[in-house]
Formats: C-alpha cells, structure tokens, sequence
C-alpha cells in the first residue's frame, strides 16, 4: 500500500486526452510530466498538505470515509434550487440531510434564495459578478460583496470559488488568496493525477499540462484546492461537468459507477457529481429534462445505501482534511452534525417561510427588490440603484433610522441568530437552543419528495410530523465549541 511518504516526488505521465470544460467546450490536454514535488515531512498538516493519491492522517483507504461531493454551478433560481434539493434528497450515515455547495454568480440570482440554502447547512461560494474567465480581482470581490449584503453571508463563511467556464491562472489563485479565500476548486483530476485536496505550498499539481505546476509559477501557502474529479466514458474520455449530457442515462449511470468504484475500491479520494442545474430543470419550449435528472437522482440514491458515503460540502471536505478520522469517528465531528435554532420568534435569517408564484419569491419579512435588469428578494435593505460590478452595493434605497430599514449583518453575530428586521442578535452567549435536524436514517428512503415549494423546510417539518407524536422541541443546547465553529 502506498504511503504519504510516495509524494514525496510525483512525477506522473499524463496520458494525451481531453476534457470536456464547463458548458461543452473541449479543451485539449496534452501529454507531458508532473514537476510538482512536495516534502510531508516539511509540509506539514493541517497547515499544509502535500497532493497524495492516498488519505490523509496515515488512515488506510478503507478506513476513510466515501465523500461525495454534489455542487451546482452559476444563478440561484426557485426552479434551480428545487433542482438542487431533489438532487440532494438522501441522508448521510448519521441521518442528517446531504449537504451541497453552490459557486454562485450575480446575474440573476434571488438572494433570498441564497440565504435559504446557507441556512440549510449548505455552502455558499464565489463564482465572480458577471460570471467571467479568468476573472478580475473585482469580478471576485464583488460577488462577495453582494452576497453578504444581501444573503447575509459574512466573508469569514465564504470560503471557496470557482472560476467561470474553469478558466483560470495563477493570477486567479493568487487573486483568491489575497482575499482571503481558503479554497479554489476550478482544476481537473483525471487518473494519474487523482489527488486528494492538497494546499498549495508547493503549487498545483492538477492541469500541469497548460504549465502550471511548474516550479515557482503558485506558491500559497495554505491556500487549498479541491480538484475536480473527472468521469472517464466508456472511450476513456474524461467528463467533468454536466456528465449526464455525454450520453445516455443507462451509458452515464454505467460510467459513473464505474468511476465511482476505482474511488471506492481504491484510494477513497471524494468523488464529484458536478451539476448546472439549468440542465436538469423543466423550461417551457426546451427539452423535457426529466429522464436526465432521474438517472442522476437514482446514481445519487444508490450510491447512498452504502454506510460509508457522505454527502458534504467542500467546505466540510475541508475541515475533514485537517484533522482527519476514520469513517467510524465521522459522525460525531461537529462540522457533521445537523440543527436549526431555536428563536423565540421567526426572524429573517433564511428559514422563515417563502412562497413561490412563478418565479417570485415572496414572504412576510423578505423585501422585494426590481430594477430593469436585476430582481431579487433580500432580507436585508434593497439597494438603491441597480447593483453593477463597478458597484455591487449601491447605497440602501431606505435610509438608516427610517421604518423598514434593515440592519446589516455585522461581523459578531451568527447569520442565523441575526435578526435584521430588529437590528440585533438574538445569540450573545456561547449557549444557545439549537434543535437537532437529524432523523435516523432510512434504507433506500426516498420520502419528502417535495411538490412545487422549493423550501426544503416544507420537507423537513412532513418529516418530523411523521415521527410519533407531537415534536417536542429536542432543544439541544450546543457545546461552545460547535457554535464557534458556526461563527466566522
Ligand atoms: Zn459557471
């Protein structure tokens, strides 16, 4: 069995081949060596992590945990999200809900949308403003801007980005570590380079053909970056994105286990089903998405039955990679765990109740938003003017010590204790209410199936409503710990 010690010096051939990017678009690979080197025993965890094909922490493969990460890509939509969340509609092994991550870009986006899935236990990242290659230091800035003015999303819980149509350089990661980003997840691993997520202390060791890896071109020190784990076809062709378009479901599905297995038989690095949710979502007048969304529902629920795979997101990835456990000891860590708090009253913090009426997204606490080009809902102040990349945060169209105005979220107060309607947070101490989510898992559960609404809460309280008896309230109060691991 290889040990950590193997990547020491990696200098893999990589096979000519290409891939296809973002949107369809080919682009070819060219054959060539690996440069990238890295000493484990100079770089050392959980500050720095060499790129190994093997786990972590000395934990033998099939003592690892089987992560599965399911991210969704671009605008957040009410038909979208619906499309996120019946991709997402499994447990993991300790019965709270998959959790996803979504690299989201401005144009378009509800941002009351965004919240609610924050909420959720998802994770929100960046993916620029207008949703660029090769993206500006603006471009990144200002999708960050916004989606703490309007999702209430604090910089400290924004964490990784994905750059557009994967496009991206060193000055793209080195434009994401200067502004505090711990990750970026825009490389390709196929095979020879199947890494689990490593930093960058001794540059990249995926997409060396374009001569990235070469010696002195990034040099982050613990900047990460979560390879894209491609899907080989049935002609050895690597898939990445969208792999559900490459073929039929049957042909996909084969694949996909295919791939699935050399992960779960092999080494256990995570394996990514990398989704633009467009694809799989019903429009009037475009082709009927249906089948192609129940062949990617059915792998995803397959793959669930197993007990050692775990929906997370990359941020949860994350934190397993810096102190990491065997699959056994995955349950109890607190990044893993699944709660709600418990407010004395419903406060605009993403889990209130939305109504959708087409695409409008409507609530009793939420503002509505419209300009010309840009509609969105907000819990916080809508901007006075259309927001632009020169400026993603015009000024409040509602002045502070006015009626209606809303407080924005400031830097000490959990997201989901900030009421922004009364200007204040409703948890100032390390001991909250928090109610434990989690619900023992089911084999080949497919109940919650939700109709319309695009609010997972709707699921979750049939859910609980189905448990015997009234739910009284499981108010847990939380160990200090895990709530700081809530707070920035
Ligand atoms: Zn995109």
């Amino acid at each position: 069995m290889k040990s950590l010690a193997t990547s020491l010096a990696v200098a893999a051939a990589f096979l000519s081949s290409f891939v296809l990017a973002q949107d369809g678009t080919p682009t070819i690979v060219q054959g060539g060596t690996n440069p990238y080197t890295c000493d484990p025993t100079k770089c050392i965890a959980p500050k720095c992590m060499c790129a190994s094909q093997t786990p972590p922490g000395g934990i033998k493969p099939a003592d690892a945990p089987q992560f599965v990460t399911i991210t969704f890509d671009d605008s957040v939509q009410p038909e979208l999200l619906q499309t996120a969340y019946d991709l997402l509609n499994v447990q993991n092994p300790n019965g709270c809900k998959a959790k996803g991550s979504w690299y989201v870009s401005m144009m378009y986006t509800d941002f009351s949308l965004v919240q609610s899935w924050f909420a959720q236990g998802n994770e929100v990242a960046d993916h620029t403003f207008t949703h660029v290659g090769t993206p500006s230091a603006q471009e990144i800035q200002a999708a960050a801007d916004m989606l703490k003015a309007y999702a209430g999303v604090p910089h400290g819980m924004l964490k990784g980005f994905r750059a557009p149509f994967l496009n991206y350089t060193a000055d793209t990661l080195k434009e994401i570590a200067a502004q505090g980003f711990l990750y970026d997840t825009s490389a390709t691993a196929v095979v020879d380079d199947c890494y689990w997520p490593y930093t960058l202390d001794n540059g990249l060791a995926n997409d060396c053909w374009t001569g990235i890896c070469n010696p002195g071109t990034v040099n982050l020190p613990g900047v990460w970056e979560v390879p894209m784990y491609a899907v080989l076809d049935n002609a050895s062709i690597p898939q990445l994105m969208d792999v559900y378009l490459a073929g039929t479901p049957a042909d996909v599905t084969t694949w996909s286990q295919t791939n699935f297995d050399r992960h779960y038989n092999g080494n256990r690095q995570p394996f990514g089903i990398y989704v633009h949710p467009t694809h799989l979502t019903n429009y009037a007048g475009l082709p009927d998405a249906t089948a192609l969304k129940s062949g990617v529902v059915s792998f995803i629920q397959s793959l669930a039955s197993k007990p050692d795979v775990w929906f997370v997101t990359n941020d949860q990835l994350l934190q397993w990679m810096q102190n990491p456990v065997p699959a056994s000891q995955l349950a109890s860590q607190s990044y893993m765990q699944c709660s709600k708090p418990v407010t004395p009253k419903e406060i605009c913090n993403g889990l209130e109740n939305l109504n959708y009426n087409s695409t409008v997204v409507t609530g009793d606490l939420i503002n509505a938003c419209n300009f010309n080009t840009s509609n969105f809902a907000t819990c916080f102040n809508c901007p006075g003017s259309a927001p632009s990349l020169q400026t993603p945060v015009p000024a409040s169209g509602v002045a502070n010590g006015t009626a209606g105005y809303r407080t924005p979220l400031p830097d000490n107060c959990n997201p989901l204790w900030w009421d922004p309607v009364a200007g204040q947070c409703l948890c100032t101490t390390s001991s909250c209410a928090y109610q434990d989510t989690s619900v023992p898992k089911q084999q080949n559960s497919t109940n919650g199936t939700t109709s319309g609404s695009a609010s997972p809460s709707t699921s979750g309280t049939a859910a609980s409503s189905a448990a015997p008896g009234p739910v009284a309230a499981t108010a847990l109060t939380m160990a200090a710990a895990l709530l700081t691991a809530f707070i920035l």
